[in-house]
């Protein structure tokens, strides 16, 4: 079977991989197609798209971008990424408020008694864009604590001592941004939703189809069979292209590999034809209104 990888990250956000080195590691694993998903950024696509062609394997220039959603985690994957302008300053203010946001935390961290600098965070994160897993790495080797995963526990996460929220699309702003780029918006991970009963998805997943969700990520390496199997009966109610990726962070998530997540993870072609086939209807739909107009 063709194996295809839709969520993965590079240095452009918080991957360990530049953009030309993750396309090459998928070509090495002989994935036939690879989508880079940075959070919030669409810098890594050029570069990802260009080196796909060089090799031969099919990358798909996408994003990841997180919205407002009060009881957990949102975040919409935007796939076939082509009109970027208007994107690109959308989620500039993103960057902006990602920056002011990553200075807030430091702030927080020092008063709760550990010393850490910006200087400190900005040489971990190498020039690429600061996120939570470059301080978490700082606390590490500053031996605050033992692994990422305790910085997030202890500091980091959402309700932890060293939270801080930062500026969010709501989800109709994500899906209208991605719409306009002429990209294809799909639900990333829904179990981060925190939803248990089926029911009380389909009415929040439906209210989002109305604002122009396409699809769900089903495969992904934290859902269980149950919870797989939920979205794809609701992605199959609701006429949803159903997607997988790994969300790939080279070492900045430990145990998760390209393609195969923890080990078993399979993702079929036919996640890239079904979003092909999406695109073309979005196509089809702008262009229908941009003649109206
Ligand atoms: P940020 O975009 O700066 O808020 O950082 C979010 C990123 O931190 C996510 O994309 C993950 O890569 C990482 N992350 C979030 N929660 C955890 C966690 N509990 N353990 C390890 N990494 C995490
Ligand atoms: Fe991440
Ligand atoms: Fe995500
Ligand atoms: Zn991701």
């Amino acid at each position: 079977m063709d194996l295809v990888d839709l969520h993965t990250h590079s240095t452009v956000s918080d991957g360990t991989l530049s953009p030309k080195d993750l396309v090459r590691y998928a070509w090495n694993k002989g994935i036939r197609a690879l989508a880079l998903t940075d959070h919030d950024n669409i810098d890594g696509n050029q570069e990802a798209v260009e080196e796909g062609v060089r090799l031969g394997i099919e990358v798909i220039p996408g994003v990841e971008i997180s919205a407002e959603y009060p009881d957990g985690t949102l975040h919409i994957l935007g796939y076939y990424i082509t009109k970027k302008d208007k994107l690109k300053n959308h989620l500039s203010q993103l960057q902006k408020a990602r920056f002011e946001r990553n200075l807030k935390i430091i702030e927080k961290l020092n008063r709760l008694g550990i010393p850490i600098t910006f200087e400190e965070v900005s040489e971990m994160a190498g020039g690429t864009q600061i996120g939570r897993p470059h301080i978490a790495q700082v606390l590490v080797k500053k031996g605050a604590v033992k692994d990422l995963d305790q910085a997030f526990h202890r500091f980091l996460k959402k309700g932890g001592p060293a939270h801080m929220n930062k500026f969010r699309p709501t989800p109709k702003q994500a899906m209208e941004w991605i719409l306009e780029a002429e990209g294809v918006p799909v639900l990333a991970h829904p179990f981060t939703l925190n939803i248990k009963q089926s029911k009380d998805l389909e009415i929040l997943i439906s209210k989002w189809v109305g604002l122009g969700l396409k699809g769900i990520e089903v495969y992904y390496p934290e859902h269980n069979l149950s919870q797989q199997e939920m979205y794809q009966n609701l992605a199959q109610k609701l006429e949803l292209i159903i997607t997988g990726g790994t969300d790939f962070h080279g070492l900045n998530k430990p145990g998760v590999d390209l393609g195969i997540g923890y080990g078993d993870m399979k993702v079929p072609y036919s996640c890239v034809e079904n979003l092909k086939r999406g695109l073309e209807k979005i196509t089809k739909e702008v262009n229908k209104y941009g003649k109206e107009k």
